[in-house]
């Protein structure tokens, strides 16, 4: 057979020849291939009606040609278009097919490991990014590898690890001290073995309103916070220092009357006691009579 495309000649009649390789291939729906090799049956590209090309209508290429997309330039194809769709809509069936059982594996090992969903779900990390990248592989592929799996047990563990730790501390610093009755002020424990000053505050604004707070009384900033008292009844005090607080509930007011003869302000109002008899009594005469 010749190397010499028949109807490139006809299309290029008085041109130069080509190399067959460079040569394109035109025919028209009813032609049969006189090129091919083997005797299959062709049929046309559609879109660009067997000839392999498209012609740019506008623009700076305007009657420039390119390869047709659809056929790649080859102007046919070995498959009708309806075995071509069907087997098209086979594989995306397929492609479909294979990815819901991936996901349906990923939910079954999160069903199987309800404790590895619950840490990818609530985000409970230090890693979140770490969390949802693993998330998103994980219904990717349906499955993570050895070693995605062995970090996120890691994870797990020093999670539960840290909640573990933060339970036993909550728990040891639960006391049986109820500080509703003890007005805010500034207090030093009666007894005197101790030098701590206290301040004891009830908010009574914005979103802490009923809830007590206990802390060094120090500037904001250098404050040193000891714990605090929920408002919900039957709550009690959660924190540090609970054997001086206990002795403060106690007797708040000669707990607060030591704060004011060893600082010489008012453990109330913080302005400073003048008069001896407000020294010796620690507490202003005018917060006296509200205490
Ligand atoms: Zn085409
Ligand atoms: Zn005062």
């Amino acid at each position: 057979m010749s190397d010499i495309d028949f109807m490139d000649l006809d299309e290029d009649l008085g041109a130069p020849l080509k190399p067959v390789g460079k040569a394109r291939h035109f025919h028209d729906a009813n032609r049969i291939d006189t090129r091919s090799e083997d005797s299959g049956a062709r049929f046309d590209c559609k879109d660009c009606r067997g000839t392999g090309r498209w012609t740019y209508s506008y623009g700076s290429r305007a009657g420039e040609t390119k390869d047709c997309y659809k056929c790649r330039g080859r102007g046919w194809f070995k498959s009708s278009q309806e075995d071509r769709d069907s087997a098209k809509d086979k594989r995306q069936q397929q492609k479909f097919n294979a990815a819901k059982s991936r996901s349906d594996e990923a939910c079954q090992f999160l069903a199987d490991n309800p404790e590895i969903a619950k840490w990818l779900a609530h985000g409970e990390t230090t890693a979140f990014g770490f969390a949802m990248s693993l998330h998103a592989s994980l219904f990717k592929y349906g499955s993570w590898t050895p070693g995605q799996l062995a970090a996120v047990e890691k994870c797990i563990a020093k999670f539960n690890a840290a909640k573990d730790r933060k339970q036993t501390q909550q728990k040891a610093e639960q006391s049986d001290i109820d500080l509703t009755d003890v007005p805010s002020g500034l207090y030093m424990v009666p007894d005197g073995e101790t030098n701590l000053r206290v301040r004891i505050r009830h908010a009574t604004r914005g979103a802490w309103t009923g809830w007590t707070f206990v802390d060094d009384g120090a500037e904001y900033g250098s404050r040193r916070n000891y714990g605090r008292q929920d408002p919900a009844s039957g709550a009690t005090y959660n924190g540090k220092i609970q054997d001086q607080l206990r002795a403060i509930a106690n007797n708040p007011k000669e707990a607060m009357a030591r704060y004011g003869r060893e600082t010489g302000q008012c453990g109330v109002c913080s302005r400073p006691l003048e008069d001896p008899e407000s020294v010796a009594r620690g507490i202003g005469p005018v917060c006296a009579k509200k205490f």
